[in-house]
């Protein structure tokens, strides 16, 4: 094939030196992206073994610890998860549609946290992981927290898989608000040669470094995020000598100290009012299983259907407050049974859809939530959609605002030129919120913001939102501009 087109692109037999280069770089961009898919399979491979291994040790009862086995099955998806992550980074940076977030984070509470995330990890290898802060070190600097340690992470966890003796070190330094980060190792090093290809993706360098798991997307993810917060990422090696990966980042002190964040709030053990029914959706059993065993000690009725017409046998038996469905299943859409639901039923059932995929833009009206999700977020959501008042476990403060509310200080009221237009935009924001369609959200927004610069900061709370796919704030904030117009 290869063959054919290159015949193609430079006629017969005459070699143009401009195509048969571009070709030849295309070639190697496709191989790169054959390789590339190899090792995401291989990577995905072997969580998912130890998930179906473990799963089917529980399943016969062979003498396994189900605890020791759940907690590996959980480990294993969350590297998954973790995967999927990096690939739809890689995607989101390569594609230019990475926005960042900038807050004022503790500092050394932060840095330190880093380091515990990966004690452990160095510990394994019997290596020691030593943070080194200069005294001076501020308590605060603005920065996109997830960013930031997403960059330290990747260097600190290749320093720790290429050195299998020694330390490895954090070394921060502060300066004028500059802050370099070095993440220095006793390792392999690295060659001259390979210093540059490998921040390029998919690049792995061959010999010591060859056999350690890894895809090649670390060090570009980490460079392309360096590259987007302003700032430069240097390498120093040598074979044999170890490495020094050292970022220089500009980091900002907040002018005073930000208010203390409302305290976590305390675990839900149960709602108020009356019993909540819940229709659950989904063709695989262990995810059935899995949202039962949440719900029900909540004190929730759950029933499961694993089709559409099951699920609509159910509903005309009982009248759920809320389902919940999955959007792929193996015979059906999703989308098509809340379809039916809903015509069957009106808005006063609530329907909530949970989904790999984004959702397409003509779906029904419909709250989304991307899968995997964790079990606080799902709550978050049902609380919002059912109008819950959840009740925590003692000791400690319920959150004042849900626990991931609108900021307190979401710029409104906007000034009456503007109000009118804003509470359309807004009823169109919250519409499009309860389908969950987040293209039409950016579009949205983006029209709010067009509206005139007092409008600015009130969209940019919302993107806020919207980039951390807090959908019950963005619709609070998007109820706010009505109810302050009205
Ligand atoms: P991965 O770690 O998944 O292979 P990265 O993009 O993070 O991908 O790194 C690319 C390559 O750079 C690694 O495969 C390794 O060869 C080399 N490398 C990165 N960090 C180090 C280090 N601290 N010491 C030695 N080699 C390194």
């Amino acid at each position: 094939m290869a063959g054919r087109l290159r015949t193609w692109l430079t006629g017969e037999g005459g070699e143009t030196p401009d195509l048969a280069a571009r070709l030849r770089a295309a070639e190697a961009a496709n191989e790169a992206k054959t390789r590339f898919l190899a090792s995401v399979a291989h990577e995905i491979r072997s969580p998912l073994n130890a998930i179906y291994g473990y799963a089917q040790l529980i399943e016969r009862g062979e003498g396994q610890d189900p605890i020791a086995a759940a907690r590996t099955i959980r480990r294993s998806a969350e590297h998954l998860a973790h995967l999927v992550e990096g690939l739809l980074d890689m995607a989101q940076v390569e594609g230019g549609a990475l926005k960042l977030e900038r807050e004022a984070i503790r500092f050394p509470e932060f840095l330190a946290q880093v380091i515990a995330m990966l004690e452990l990890q160095a510990e394994a290898k019997g290596l020691a992981l030593v943070l080194e802060t200069p005294p001076s070190l501020p308590e605060f600097v603005h920065a996109d927290p997830k960013r930031l340690r997403q960059v330290l992470i990747n260097l600190i966890a290749n320093a720790i898989k290429f050195t299998d003796a020694g330390a490895v070190t954090l070394r921060i330094e502060y300066r004028n608000q500059l802050a370099t980060f070095s993440v220095i190792d006793t390792g392999i090093g690295i060659a001259p040669e390979d210093a540059e290809r490998i921040f390029a993706p998919f690049e792995r360098v061959a010999g010591p470094a060859a056999g350690r798991p890894g895809v090649g997307l670390g060090l570009a993810i980490t460079q392309a995020l360096v590259h987007m917060m302003g700032g430069d990422i240097r390498l120093e090696s040598a074979p044999g000598a170890g490495s020094t990966f050292t970022v220089k980042l500009m980091l900002s002190q907040p002018l005073s100290p930000p208010a203390d964040p409302a305290p976590e709030p305390g675990a839900i053990t149960g709602y108020l009012g009356r019993e909540r029914w819940v229709v659950v959706i989904d063709d695989d059993p262990a995810h059935l299983a899995m949202v039962r065993a949440l719900l029900e000690p909540l004190g929730f009725q759950v029933r499961t259907a694993s089709d559409g017409e099951s699920a609509l046998a159910i509903t005309a038996q009982v009248q759920p407050d809320l389902v919940l469905c999955d959007v792929a299943l193996e015979a059906e859409n999703g989308w098509d049974i809340a379809e039916r639901l809903r015509r069957r039923h009106g808005a006063a059932m609530r329907i909530v859809m949970l989904s790999g995929e984004a959702p397409r833009a003509d779906a029904p009206q419909a709250t989304f939530i991307a899968k995997p999700f964790d079990f606080t977020a799902l709550l978050a959501v049902i609380g919002e959609e059912l109008g819950l008042e959840w009740m925590r476990a003692p000791g400690e403060a319920p959150a004042a605002r849900g626990p991931r509310g609108p900021r307190a200080d979401a710029p409104l009221p906007l000034p009456p030129a503007l109000a009118a237009q804003a509470a359309q935009q807004g009823a169109e924001i919250e519409r499009l919120v309860r389908i969950g369609h987040v293209r039409g959200l950016e579009a949205a927004i983006d029209a709010l913001a067009a509206l005139g610069a007092e409008a600015t900061p009130l969209a940019d709370a919302m993107r806020e939102s919207l980039d951390r796919f807090d959908l019950p704030a963005l619709a609070a904030l998007a109820r706010r501009v009505q109810s302050d117009a009205a």
